[in-house]
């Protein structure tokens, strides 16, 4: 799977590519990712991104053409050149894997905003299908409206708040795309138990000393009694989901066990 992000501020994804779950993807060679610098895409001498608003009042607004070029550029690098010695190798970005032609693919590209749909897990789960993701990272007011337009995106927004640019909600993205591909996380039981992955909240978890502070483990996980315990988990998962966010039981694949589970721990409770 290959991501794209679109910037003006490249450097802050060299954490992103640095350490951590996406980083090994790329290492790995089951991710690859490419920071592309808006401002190498400027068109003047001062290489602008942004400019004042039409009609007045406050705050700056992302020039439509840099961002339009880049996604022209890396869509013609990526799908049909092979032109290793490209103009953007002197472009400060942390480029960790580079692989021209990847056959006809298109991008699926990303606008962050908080007007978008809201992401989780269910779009996680569909954006992981395509191959190929395109992160459009806005500052300022965001884009000139004709990039929304021109390009159609998908407008994402990870929550009802406004940051101050695309880049974290771009790695927030990518990094719950990326764990999603098959061999990224080591054990891909422990991304299917996580939370939502099924639409409930994951189990609480425990790791030693069997006493911290005279707070035992249930003793159940210490029974090995694989089964037994998989029926506890199970039942704390409902529990939790029940008790923190009851709103995702409505939509979460249940079966005749769970149903059975939810129905003890509402009569429980009256
Ligand atoms: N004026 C815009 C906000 C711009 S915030 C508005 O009110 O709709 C600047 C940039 O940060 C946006 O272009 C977007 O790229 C990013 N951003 C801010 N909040 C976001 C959110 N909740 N989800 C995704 N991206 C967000």
């Amino acid at each position: 799977m290959r991501f794209d992000f679109v910037t003006i501020f490249p450097n802050m994804f060299e954490p992103l590519l640095a350490e951590g779950v996406i980083a090994r993807g790329v290492k790995q060679g089951l991710l690859k990712a490419k920071i592309w610098d808006l401002r190498e895409f400027a068109s003047d001498k001062h290489r602008s991104t942004d400019d004042e608003a039409y009609g007045g009042g406050p705050g700056m607004v992302m020039l439509a053409e840099p961002v339009l070029r880049a996604v022209e550029k890396l869509r013609f690098e990526v799908r049909g050149s092979n032109e290793e010695g490209r103009s953007d190798s002197e472009a400060p970005s942390p480029t960790s894997s580079f692989e021209p032609r990847t056959s006809n693919l298109e991008p699926h590209i990303i606008m962050t905003s908080p007007q978008g749909r809201r992401f989780d897990q269910t779009v996680a789960k569909e954006l992981r299908e395509k191959d190929w993701l395109v992160f459009l990272c806005g500052r300022y007011e965001g884009f000139d409206h004709r990039v929304h337009e021109l390009l159609q995106p998908d407008e994402i927004s990870i929550g009802d708040f406004v940051v101050s640019g695309g880049e974290l909600p771009a790695m927030v993205m990518a990094d719950a795309v990326g764990r999603m591909v098959e061999g990224v996380v080591g054990n891909t039981g422990s991304v299917e138990e996580d939370s939502f992955f099924r639409g409930l909240l994951d189990y609480p978890h425990y790791t030693r000393p069997e006493d911290v502070r005279g707070l035992r483990v249930p003793d159940m996980l210490l029974s090995g009694h694989h089964e037994k315990i998989r029926k506890w988990r199970r039942e704390q998962a409902l529990r939790a989901t029940l008790a923190k966010r009851p709103d995702l039981l409505h939509n979460a694949e249940l079966d005749d066990e769970a149903r059975e589970i939810l129905d003890r721990i509402r009569n429980e409770q009256g």
